[in-house]
């Protein structure tokens, strides 16, 4: 069979790509994704996301042990389903800072990309439900909405951050990045908006568009320097399609490098060690790595002011009738709906911590449950200088990759990350949360030292999700595609998807991904790019 573009990942940049590369009638798109559909209640619901951090709808990686966290090996949830990560995630949506892209073009050369250049992207994919002005649009297909009935223990949380002397910010995808305040959810109607449900469900029926599920891709064919196609496994068997005009992968900062050292593209020496024949020798691709480390300050709550308790059997089933009869009660909400950006460091260009509030214990996987209720705060340090790897364990498509985020390797991030930690206790200690907090039970107040602090999150610290820049655009020697997103020497192949950021930007990297597919398909179109915002 042969198509006009094949999109190799229906996650969240495939999904984009899927609808605005179909929208022109002339071209024929396949969308390939290994991962089967998203037709299961829970993804549309907005507190579904605790399940699916447990392996629900995932890859089922884990890191290598991490040489800086004392060996310990990180469970790596990965998506596995259509709308890759934004069917399964926390759906906060945030932007980050001007400066993170105008640094993409500064220091990577990623001609294009700078802020105002991108803001325009950020727009055209918004239906924001309350905010209309200079960095805000409605109509869009993501759905963008504030939570719908956030707890007292939030609002509280709020008033306990500007105790501390952190302002309150309504739109830290506004003017100004920095405070705390409630988050922008990418939810509609009290439902998951995923690139699934708003990009793509809506042009599934158009006749130029085929999309095919539990279908990994398992090499990219290349001849004479050229992509030709794409060789998949079906559970009919092995299948080689053909792209006439390119092949997008949108395979995600872990798949898309993954995929290319499969085919042979990638650090020869690496490749060599996997025992795959080398096609093109390319040293950045899976290199570059960057994530976000997450710390975790847990209190137990003077009460049930959070959702721990929905948990018994009866709670749930009556939170299940209040949604479904109503459209309200706790499975309306994401479970970590408020939050912000603040300081290590009052020197830094923007802020460089992030906060969740997460509306219990034990949300996600791998954060113990308390037996009465708790609030978790969770810290990010958001510009990590440390940067690890994507390899293969072999050149078997079924083994997992190697993964080495190599966390803490630089030691300003475990410095920071700790500054990080200790603002998050002291929020969690002010009065306005007195009523509501009756004591910390992690790390606990006998922890104080950087030291003490450094050990639990050793034990403790986990993934924010938010890899990046194994396939980083740019024009230096380590950018593995150029800035219009062509992969370095290769011919029909381009690359859209996280994975080709060179800096995380200092937030949550869903609507960063988001807006690089907007871009990327009007590159690959050949549309001339939206007119940069006036701000
Ligand atoms: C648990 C979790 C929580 C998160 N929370 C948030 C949040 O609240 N807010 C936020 O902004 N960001 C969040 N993120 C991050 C965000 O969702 C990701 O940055 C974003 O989804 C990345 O999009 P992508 O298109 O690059 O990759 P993905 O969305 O991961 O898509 C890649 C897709 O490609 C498929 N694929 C991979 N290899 C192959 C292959 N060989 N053949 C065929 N298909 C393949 C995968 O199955 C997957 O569906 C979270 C992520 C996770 C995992």
């Amino acid at each position: 069979m042969a198509y006009d573009y094949i999109i190799v990942g229906g996650g969240s940049a495939g999904c984009v790509l899927a609808n605005r590369l179909s929208a022109d009638p002339s071209v024929k798109v396949l969308l390939l994704e290994a991962g089967g559909s998203d037709w299961n209640p829970l993804f549309r619901m907005p507190a579904g996301f605790a399940k699916m951090t447990k392996g629900v709808a995932s890859w089922g990686w884990s890191t290598v042990p991490q040489k800086h966290l004392n060996g310990r090996v990180i469970w790596y949830t990965q998506a596995k389903v259509i709308g890759g990560g934004s069917s399964i995630n926390a759906q906060l949506y945030t932007r980050g800072n001007a400066q993170d892209y105008d640094a993409w073009v500064t220091d990577a050369g990623a001609k294009g990309w700078s802020y105002r250049e991108v803001l325009p992207y950020f727009i055209r994919s918004e239906d924001n439900e309350r905010l209309v002005n200079a960095y805000h649009g409605y109509g869009g297909p993501l759905g963008v909405s504030y939570p719908i009935n956030p707890l007292p223990i939030s609002h509280a949380f709020i008033r306990a951050a500007q105790e501390l002397g952190i302002p309150f910010n309504a739109d830290f995808n506004g003017a100004v990045q920095d405070g705390m305040g409630h988050y922008q959810l990418s939810t509609r109607n009290a439902e998951r908006s995923s690139a699934s449900s708003a990009f793509l469900k809506p042009v599934r029926s158009r006749a130029n568009l085929t999309v095919r599920l539990n279908t990994q891709t398992l090499k990219i064919d290349i001849e004479k320097g050229r992509v030709t196609g794409v060789t998949v496994a079906t559970g009919r068997g092995i299948e080689t399609l053909r792209a006439d005009r390119e092949v997008i992968l949108s395979s995600g900062a872990i798949g898309s490098p993954r995929l290319l050292q499969l085919s042979g593209v990638g650090p020869a020496d690496a490749l060599k060690a996997a025992g795959v024949p080398v096609v093109h020798d390319l040293p950045g691709v899976g290199s570059n790595l960057q994530d976000h480390l997450d710390l975790y300050v847990i209190c137990e709550c003077t009460g049930d002011h959070t959702f721990d308790r929905v948990a018994q059997l009866h709670r749930t089933v009556w939170a299940g009738v209040q949604y479904l009869l109503f459209k309200t009660g706790p499975v309306t909400s994401t479970l970590f709906e408020t939050g912000g950006f603040w300081y290590a460091d009052k020197q830094a260009r923007s802020p460089e911590i992030q906060f969740h509030l997460g509306l219990g214990s034990g949300i996600e996987a791998g954060v113990a449950a308390m037996k009465n209720p708790g609030v978790t705060l969770n810290s990010a340090f958001l510009r990590p200088r440390s940067r690890g790897t994507v390899r293969l364990a072999s050149g078997d498509p079924k083994a997992a990759p190697l993964l080495d985020p190599n966390y803490w390797a630089d030691p300003h991030d475990r410095k920071c990350a700790i500054e990080g930690l200790r603002l998050a206790r002291y929020i969690m200690r002010q009065p306005a949360l007195k009523p509501f907090v009756l004591a910390e039970h992690l790390p606990g107040d006998d922890l104080n030292t950087n030291e003490e602090l450094a050990q639990y999150a050793y034990r403790s610290a986990k993934t924010d999700h938010h890899p990046v820049g194994t396939c980083a655009m740019g024009n230096g020697p380590g950018a593995v595609v150029t800035p219009d997103l062509k992969l370095r020497g290769i011919e029909g192949l381009r690359v859209a998807d996280a994975s080709v950021m060179p800096f995380v930007p200092s937030c949550n990297t869903n609507a960063p991904t988001i807006m690089v597919a907007e871009k990327a398909s009007d590159i690959i179109l050949g549309k001339p790019p939206l007119p940069p915002a006036e701000i």
